[in-house]
């Protein structure tokens, strides 16, 4: 069990090499990123087989940036039939397991998998079941199946509270017909990711203000409007006749990047594709001088080099806080709505009403 597997966007797969090799540095753990271009996945190849347990116990998976899932194991050669004896015998060193979830990578090779797991798992959850290898207990830890073929298997495990959130990373959210703009989901997909769901309600409620930079058509400013929050928005081009109509929208024609609120507000998201240096900027000065609480900003990812920069640009943001003497949360992923950009997701830890 020396291999740590991660899941990506096709085509990211150096900035996931990148970024588990830092943090391994950094935790002491030797060992090597592997990935084929465009694969969708990566190994990080440990040189004790305690590597990636330690990784994954040092590391919290919510706050790494470009894997969308991971787990520890290592790959199986299954036959062409009875693949389930030979999981079986493989599972024998593994811990017994609280849930399961058969996996692809997000290529159109691993999509084509995707029948044949349907069609496998319920056979094999049951044989699991029966051999005692699968309670239906939440808190053990999670058997992760990633098919690469139906013949070649990642047999993984993660603990149930330190992994992705939904198989493969990627989320099953409904587009809301209402919406006007798929750009929606982003919004949507970070707040699933950055606020646990038991705190939407104290953290996204209709006492509450918003700024939406860069707003045109809506997409983001319906989920504020969704929350109940009045939303300025603030954009050149034209919002959505369907959201003015809801009376808690403001449209201001000016700069976002110019523009400051008064009073200050609960929320500020901005989706402005610009240069990633000016966003972050913005988010310094939106949180550092208290417009509003938290935020969520979209950063463009550069040409090269893109974990690098993006690190740079947090490390920047954070030391500009501890320059003002501020506590600031901050949280950056690649979401599986994201193309070439991140979010960033900010909150002042230190102030009650902003
Ligand atoms: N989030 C929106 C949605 O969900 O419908 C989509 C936003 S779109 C990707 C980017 C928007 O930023 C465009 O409507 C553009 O007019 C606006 N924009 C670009 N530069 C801006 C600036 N300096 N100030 C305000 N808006 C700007």
């Amino acid at each position: 069990m020396n291999t740590l597997f991660m899941h990506c966007r096709p085509g990211f797969e150096g900035e996931v090499c990148s970024e588990i090799a830092e943090h391994a540095a950094r935790l002491d753990v030797s060992g090597y990123a592997k990935a084929k271009p465009a694969s969708a996945c990566v190994e990080f190849i440990c040189h004790s087989p305690e590597g990636p347990q330690r990784l994954m116990r040092e590391l919290r998976f919510a706050e790494l940036i470009f894997p969308r899932q991971w787990a520890r194991g290592r790959f199986v050669e299954l036959p062409e039939t009875d693949r389930i004896s030979v999981l079986l015998a493989t599972l024998a060193d593994y811990p017994v397991f609280g849930s399961l979830w058969l996996e692809i990578v997000d290529t159109n090779d691993g999509k084509e998998l995707s029948t044949f797991c349907r069609k496998f798992e319920v056979p094999l959850r049951k044989a699991l079941i029966k051999a005692g290898r699968l309670l239906d207990d939440p808190a053990l830890p999670r058997l992760l199946l990633t098919f690469k073929t139906g013949r070649e298997v990642f047999v993984g495990v993660a603990e149930a509270d330190n992994q992705a959130m939904w198989p493969m990373g990627i989320p099953r959210l409904k587009f809301p017909r209402e919406a006007p703009s798929r750009s929606t989901l982003k919004l949507e997909e970070a707040w699933h990711h950055f606020i646990p769901r038991e705190e939407w309600d104290a953290r996204l409620h209709s006492d509450m203000t918003g700024v939406d930079l860069g707003a045109a058509p809506g997409g983001w400013t319906y989920q504020l409007v969704r929350r109940g929050m009045l939303v300025t928005a603030i954009d050149n081009g034209p919002m959505a006749e369907s959201l003015m109509d809801t009376g808690l929208v403001k449209h201001l024609m000016t700069d976002g990047f110019t523009y400051k609120p008064k009073p200050t507000v609960d929320w500020m998201v901005c989706d402005i594709v610009e240069k990633p240096a000016r966003n972050a900027a913005l988010l310094e000065t939106w949180l550092g001088e208290g417009l509003c609480r938290e935020a969520v900003v979209n950063l463009k990812l550069p040409m090269k080099q893109r974990y690098a920069e993006v690190r740079r640009l947090l490390d920047r943001i954070a030391e500009g806080f501890k320059a003002r003497g501020i506590k600031v949360a901050i949280g950056c992923k690649q979401l599986y709505h994201n193309r070439e950009e991140v979010t960033c997701h900010l909150r002042r830890l230190d102030t009650k009403k902003p």
